[in-house]
């Protein structure tokens, strides 16, 4: 006769194959959304508007005004943002990528053509570094070979475009690395930073598409004021 414990096993093994794989889903999504350090619980925190008091830099989105693009990955995800505070905004190779802030641009690479999902690529990601008034520094990165329009020591203005859009380095398609990182202790970090968008002024939304109104500042038209005293 058949032992209890092996007709239970048959029932086991006998479940319905969607709901084992319903179970597994399920427990794959409660592990991803359980924040594994302090810092990613405050990103959570941020990102689903639970901080109201915030007075942090509001950056512009790093592409055009109008166009809207998909975060694919956020911060302190499972995949490739584990202990970084950045965001991967899914787009097409050559999408024009625009400075967030003003700043004096620190650091470039374009002279890498390879690419994919593989960790041997990761010193092959092209990127460009700006840093800010506040010593804050916004890194773009997998930008295309030769997509890089500005040199070392240069100022460039909120809204100006600074390069292309590629998939250059570890990635697994085309998109758009960006963070913010402070120097605090001897090492840079990433923080979340606020983003002013069509919709609204406050930390993204991962998963979530997100239209810029990214303008350039217009230097070479003088201003009311200055139009004023000259009339
Ligand atoms: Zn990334």
């Amino acid at each position: 006769m058949e032992s209890l414990k092996e007709k239970e096993k048959r029932k086991l093994s006998t479940l319905p194959f969607n709901i084992v794989f319903g179970v597994f889903l399920l427990f794959c999504m409660i592990k991803c959304y359980t924040p594994r350090t302090a810092l990613q619980a405050e990103a959570r925190k941020y990102q689903s508007h639970k901080k109201f008091e915030d007075t942090s830099f509001l950056y512009d989105l790093p592409y055009e005004a109008n166009t809207c693009h998909r975060i694919i990955q956020g911060y302190f995800s499972r995949y490739t943002h584990k202990y970084k505070a950045a965001l991967d905004f899914r787009m097409k190779k050559g999408t024009p990528v625009l400075a967030v802030r003003d700043g004096i641009v620190v650091r470039t690479k374009d002279d890498s053509n390879v690419g994919g999902w593989n960790k041997k690529y990761r010193g092959d990601a092209n990127y460009i570094v700006i840093e800010h008034a506040d010593s804050t520094r916004s890194s773009y990165r997998h930008l295309m070979y030769k997509g890089v329009l500005v040199k070392v020591g240069t100022q460039v203005s909120k809204g100006e475009k600074i390069g292309y859009s590629g998939n250059t380095g570890y990635t697994f398609s085309p998109h758009l690395h960006f963070m913010i990182t402070r120097y605090e202790k001897g090492q840079w970090v990433t923080v979340p930073c606020r983003f002013k968008t069509h919709a609204q002024e406050g930390y993204l939304q991962p998963l979530k598409s997100h239209t810029s109104l990214n303008i350039k500042k217009d230097l070479s038209s003088p201003s009311r004021t200055e139009q004023i005293i000259a009339n």
